[in-house]
């Protein structure tokens, strides 16, 4: 496993002292360039070259909130997510596996989001962030999905008929598992994840911090960003071939931000999913027939005894 940070670095300084230390960032990070139009970098944390561009991001914050402001100078910004690669045998020791393709499939344009989308309950009462739920069948272009056998929604994930009807031979999930999408003719496009089983404890098991709840309802919003995941042996006896988390996964936001916004009498939503949770037996067979079928790692947490 190796974990990395990405680091954006920006200037418009007109100092000399600004543009050397420009000069030697670029010059010292060129391995680790992303993408140069965005002056972007991935930088394994493990290293001195990481400790040096994480000091400049302490020196040089960038807290702008938009790019629009025309403020010259050096700016360096560390992603608040760290990403973490993952060997061939963290996938084999793993217990369980998070669910995370890819790939995009795009709902029709016209239709806004908010057709698919509603509050948690009739009387949704939460401290910040409003938190709305899909209520609805999601509606995608045949031509979005194509041939793909899997793919990540606006919400959730889907497979496609030959995925699904994998795991349904191999009676690792039923028909009540998943949810159709359909085309406006009504034709079948893909199947969404709607895994009957809920578990709970998973945010437990990786000390994640509550941020929200809605006190009419009581779902529960969290928000995570540091891997690896752990999930215990008590959550793991949960598991069937697909599950989902009852805790709620939310959308980050600056809690000053909110604040403000909620004293100017402005409402602000968050749209909350779930985890979606698949077991050794359906991650593997899955990965068999699609190797590049992208998960994430979960590995058993160590009981303290
Ligand atoms: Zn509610």
């Amino acid at each position: 496993m190796k974990k990395y940070a990405k680091i954006h670095i920006e200037c418009t300084s007109k100092k000399k002292e600004d543009k050397q230390v420009y000069k030697e960032f670029k010059d010292r990070m060129k391995k680790y360039l992303l993408d140069d139009v965005m002056e972007l970098y991935r930088i394994p944390i493990l290293s001195e070259d990481y400790e040096y561009a994480h000091e400049l991001a302490e020196k040089y914050p960038s807290d702008r909130v938009d790019d629009t402001d025309e403020c010259p100078g050096l700016y360096v910004r560390e992603n608040r997510r760290i990403e973490t690669d993952y060997t061939k045998k963290d996938y084999e020791q793993a217990a369980a596996y998070l669910v995370n393709f890819w790939y995009l499939a795009y709902l029709y344009e016209d239709i806004g989001v908010d057709e698919y989308e509603g509050t948690c309950c009739a009387q949704p009462k939460w401290n910040y962030a409003t938190g709305i739920v899909q209520n609805t069948e999601l509606q995608i272009p045949s031509a979005e999905f194509k041939n793909r056998k899997y793919a990540q929604l606006m919400k959730g994930y889907a497979l496609g008929k030959e995925a699904r009807d994998l795991l349904l031979e191999h009676e690792l999930a039923t028909e009540e598992d998943f949810q159709n999408v359909t085309n406006r003719k009504g034709g079948i496009v893909c199947y969404q994840l709607m895994p009957k089983n809920i578990i709970h404890g998973f945010t437990k098991d990786n000390n994640m911090k509550l941020v929200d709840k809605c006190e009419h309802c009581g779902m529960e919003r969290y928000w995570y960003y540091e891997e690896p995941y752990y999930i215990s042996q008590d959550t793991l006896n949960q598991l069937v071939g697909l599950n989902q988390t009852k805790e709620q996964n939310g959308g980050y936001f600056d809690e000053e931000i909110v604040r403000k916004n909620l004293e100017n009498g402005e409402d602000m939503q968050t749209l909350l999913e779930p985890w979606y949770i698949v077991n050794k037996e359906v991650y593997t067979l899955l990965h068999k027939h699609y190797p590049r079928m992208q998960f994430i790692p979960i590995f058993l947490k160590e009981e303290k005894k």
